[in-house]
């Protein structure tokens, strides 16, 4: 299996990640969303650009937003709830369910 795919299924919406590379590296964030088609996963304020939306009447001021990009998957690391440390994840079968589990504390993610 390949192993940028295989983090991937592993990431969830609300996880918390470490960013290995990129522009915002070394910052942690919580995911938004998981693109999985397309290996990328969007982090709650980081990978942001600005956008200037234009007045629509004259007299309206503008507004900046800032809108966080989705970036490739590989590029995150989860960050244990049990430990908090950044870590690999492996899987467990439990009663059928896939399970989570922290490499380091061996805890439930
Ligand atoms: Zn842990």
């Amino acid at each position: 299996m390949n192993l940028i795919n295989f983090q991937l299924i592993m990431l969830k919406k609300g996880d918390h990640v470490l960013i290995l590379a990129g522009k915002d590296k070394n910052k942690k964030g919580k995911i938004v969303k998981v693109l999985p088609i397309k290996d990328k996963i969007i982090v709650d304020k980081l990978n942001t650009v600005k956008k200037h939306i234009k007045p629509k009447k004259q007299g309206e001021k503008g507004t900046r937003l800032e809108i966080s990009m989705p970036f490739p998957a590989s590029r995150a690391m989860i960050v244990c709830p049990n430990c908090s440390k950044p870590t690999r994840q492996s899987v467990k079968f439990i009663d059928n369910k896939k399970v989570r589990i922290c490499k380091k504390c061996q805890a439930e993610i």
